[in-house]
């Protein structure tokens, strides 16, 4: 099979579909793989370790989606790559469909076959293509936190370990999933003192389990979180509900009750966020201040770090990428019921209920 790998051109986005080392794996196997110049450059990866790795390189956008059987990227397509989707081109990436009906409408058009990454799912329900971009964002949360907490950046002031004879700081974390476990093993490491909290008690338990004495679990309740956020110094929102928007775990209200310079991390700011004054910013303006509390609400926090995210993304999408370009889309789809619910849009017809609910257009 024919494999094209483009350059991202959403605005701030620098990750990229295929590494060389997946183009190795896919020239092995005796598929042909076509890099745009520069696909990789902004996650650390040059054209020449590409070419190294058996790929061909390609001057223009153009040329790399005229050529592909399957396009590998990372975001969804955005206009002005509209029409150069084919009819029959499969199109693997990170789609979104519910949150845009232009996009849904150009890919029905198109007639190509769209796979979702965010709707690849394992028969346990979990979603192994957005894992690691929650491990990045719940790592990442605390290095911002802690960043933000100094005072030339309006923070309190205060050193997340603290030093010997001065206390560390104090972290409270809500949601105890992947973004939360994440953020409570990077703020422990540092030596805070971590609460997390979750309505799940089988995820409490598991925090209980394989944590440091330094992590707390508790269950979330607004009881609970009224008596913590008093003295917290770094609040991190890692809740989710599964296709619902995030519940507003911090009111309005609440911030009267924190300490100036308190900092709160909104990591589920794309479903609305957990806190009543969360609205999204980006890498370039990332915080603002509301009752003297710093808050941190960026929407696409691995697009920072490009060079862990495109490598976490890609080392779960080739195993996929390899069975596409191996057996086919359908014969795939046939043989993997996780692949075959990432099939959203099929040559002109939507083939996820969700989608064709947002929009309220027939399957
Ligand atoms: P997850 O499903 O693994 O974990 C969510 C947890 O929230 C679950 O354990 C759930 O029980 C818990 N929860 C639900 N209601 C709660 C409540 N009232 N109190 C406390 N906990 C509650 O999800 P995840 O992968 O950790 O993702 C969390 C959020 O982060 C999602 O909205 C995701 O889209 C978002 N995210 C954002 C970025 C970004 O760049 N901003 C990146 C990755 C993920």
């Amino acid at each position: 099979m024919k494999i094209g790998v483009p350059i991202e051109i959403k605005n701030s986005e620098n990750r990229v579909g295929m590494i060389p080392s997946g183009v190795f794996e896919l020239t092995k196997r005796n598929h042909e793989v076509y890099v745009q110049t520069n696909a990789g450059f902004n996650s650390g990866f040059l054209d020449e370790e590409y070419i190294e790795a058996g790929a061909t390189i390609l001057d223009s956008i153009e040329a790399v989606y005229e050529i592909a059987d399957m396009i590998v990227k990372v975001k969804e397509p955005i206009e002005p790559e509209y029409d150069l989707i084919r009819e029959d081109q499969v199109v693997f990436t990170y789609f979104h469909f519910a949150s845009s009906e232009p996009l849904t409408r150009a890919m029905i058009k198109s007639k190509s076959v769209c796979i979702a990454y965010e709707t690849v799912e394992d028969n346990d329900g979990s979603l192994p293509l957005l894992i690691p971009m929650s491990e990045v964002a719940g790592r990442m949360s605390v290095q911002q936190g802690a960043k933000f907490l100094e005072k030339p950046i309006k923070g309190r002031g205060i050193l997340l370990g603290g030093i010997p004879g001065v206390p560390p700081a104090k972290v409270l974390i809500l949601g105890a999933g992947i973004v939360g476990y994440q953020a409570a093993k990077m703020a422990s490491g540092l030596g805070a003192q971590v609460t997390i909290m979750d309505i799940n008690m089988k995820a409490l338990r598991y925090v209980s389990d394989s944590m440091p004495n330094n992590v707390i679990s508790e269950f979330s309740s607004e009881y609970n979180i009224r008596k913590h956020i008093v003295d917290a110094d770094l609040i991190i929102g890692g809740v989710l509900l599964k296709g619902a928007k995030a519940p507003k775990l911090i009111t309005r209200d609440m911030l009267k009750e924190m300490r100036p310079g308190t900092v709160m991390v909104d990591v589920a700011v794309d479903q609305g966020g957990c806190f009543e004054t969360t609205h999204p910013t980006t890498h370039q303006d990332p915080t603002y201040i509301i009752d003297e509390v710093v808050h941190y609400t960026v929407a696409n926090m691995p697009g920072a770090v490009p060079y862990t995210s495109t490598m976490g993304l890609t080392n779960v999408t080739l195993p996929y990428v390899i069975k596409l370009a191996n057996e086919g889309w359908e014969q795939a789809c046939q043989n993997s019921a996780p692949l075959a619910r990432g099939l959203n849009i099929i040559k002109g017809k939507i083939v996820y209920k969700e989608i064709a609910e947002a929009f309220d257009m027939s399957l």
